[in-house]
């Protein structure tokens, strides 16, 4: 399929039929001709940034009423879609007999993503349903896609996983085979179960691209007992689309850490079982978990910082106000509330960036939790997290699901630490160990563990 696709010089993409033809032969005759038309208007607008500040406008309220439907069409929420539209050089979208490249398209979301973020127009024009805002990270992932493949395959592989993985596949294993064009070596082998199938996707892209990517995913509360804790359960229902989004941050957050130095994955025997063996360094174990649910509004996630302020106060206390890797509790806690990165920036051309915080952030990114403060400075990386303290007075955040005495590893070819927990089974004298969570742990983020020169052990994750 990779090769079909990639070797395509130019591919239509298929939206459906206009609903005013005398037969309509596709069943997705929804939009009229003149509607279409609106709608490509529109999205021709934004791609050449022009903005439409005058909601009373009635041409332009129905262009975007028109956009809106021609994003519902049954087209952007099949699978395999995603490969069709972002492998070849020049994919047009096409409903009826008008076209518009697919480049243009997402450049039209690119610059709307930026005009609604800049609160000057765009917000109040698309009306986001769930239907549309699986389209929408749809067109952020191929907004990003071209980025992404800067950054190693593995990140390119779980990023498109997590997006695409709640769309319509008759067959749960194309949720893998759909994407897998897009990034890796993996081939499409329908004699696997589903469950074969996650498993060795994940060993495919370790393998691969050396890198631990893979084993990030958007939390799933309703896996599957039967597969092991690192292999994702695309069957399993996900969260609301929002927790979908902030789950997205830490892939931001790998692309941007280095705590493993720029090792790779090392794994022993990387056939097949539900044993996977990875390289790593013990760092510590977690001491205090500070359980907070959903934050269901601002005043709730000011709180929940509050209580975090006041543990790591406390631990503060214990160490005399010196963090074990360096520096101040104070400075520890504000860049671990923000991951230590300015997430989105846009800068003057509109176009979306993060980066390293800086000492100089510190006062905006305390407005944050301030309850006063600011309410438009974007989605905080630790809302609908998970706090805690390690025993030698670490402060870090990670997926909801910590428990006291989990282990924090570095493991080789994982930029960011991983949460881990010992079980009661061994094999050849080896403790086993339950996937968690990655995590944000403050002052091990840059390869400070690894600098420490100790022997990396084999970990075996179940
Ligand atoms: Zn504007």
């Amino acid at each position: 399929m990779k090769e079909i696709y990639s070797n395509t010089q130019r591919a239509i993409l298929w939206l459906g039929d206009y609903s005013d033809t005398a037969v309509p032969s596709h069943p997705n005759a929804v939009l009229s001709r003149g509607e279409v038309k609106a709608a490509f208007g529109i999205a021709e607008d934004l791609a050449a940034d022009r903005h439409h500040d005058t909601p009373e406008d009635r041409e332009i309220a129905e262009g975007y009423r028109a956009l809106d439907a021609l994003l519902k069409v049954p087209w952007w929420q099949r699978i395999w879609t995603v490969q069709e539209a972002l492998l070849p050089k020049h994919a047009v979208l096409r409903y009826g007999d008008t076209e518009m490249p697919f480049a243009r398209f997402w450049k039209a979301f690119d610059h709307y993503f930026a005009q609604s973020y800049r609160e000057c127009c765009g917000e109040y024009w698309l009306d986001f349903t769930d239907t549309s805002s699986n389209v929408i990270s749809c067109l952020q992932t191929a907004i990003d896609y071209r980025r992404l493949l800067s950054h190693d395959q593995g990140l390119v592989f779980s990023v498109l996983i997590s997006t695409f993985r709640g769309r319509l596949a008759t067959d749960p294993r194309d949720k893998i085979f759909g994407l897998s064009g897009l990034a890796g070596t993996l081939v499409a082998d329908y004699s696997l179960q589903p469950k074969d199938v996650f498993m060795r996707a994940i060993r495919t892209t370790i393998t691969d691209s050396g890198s631990l990517a893979p084993l990030l995913r958007t939390p799933e509360p309703d896996r599957a007992k039967d597969l092991p804790t690192w292999a994702p359960d695309c069957c399993a229902k996900l969260g609301p689309e929002a927790q979908h989004s902030w789950d997205m941050v830490w892939f931001g957050l790998f692309a941007a850490f280095d705590a493993a130095m720029g090792t790779k994955a090392a794994m022993l025997n990387p056939s097949a079982g539900p044993v996977l063996p990875l390289q790593g360094l013990l760092v510590d174990e977690i001491y205090e978990v500070v359980v907070h649910g959903i934050c269901r509004d601002r005043d709730e996630f000011c709180a929940m910082a509050r209580r975090w302020q006041h543990t790591t106060e406390t631990v503060a206390k214990r160490n005399h106000g010196v963090y074990p890797r360096g520096g101040t509790y104070k400075d520890a806690f504000w860049r671990t509330m923000v991951g230590d990165m300015i997430l989105h920036e846009f800068d003057a051309q509109g176009t979306g960036q993060s980066r390293r915080a800086k000492a100089s952030d510190e006062a905006n990114c305390r407005m944050l939790w301030n309850p006063n403060g600011d309410h438009s400075m974007g989605v905080p990386f630790s809302r609908d997290r998970q706090f805690f303290t390690t025993r030698a007075g670490l402060i870090g955040i990670g997926n909801p699901g910590p428990k006291v005495g989990d282990a924090i590893y570095v493991l080789l070819g994982g930029r960011v630490p991983f949460i881990l927990r010992p079980t009661p089974k061994k094999q050849d004298g080896a403790t086993l160990l339950e996937y968690v969570s990655p995590a944000y742990v403050h002052g091990i983020m840059d390869g400070e563990v690894m600098k420490e020169k100790r022997e990396p052990s084999w970990v075996h994750l179940i």
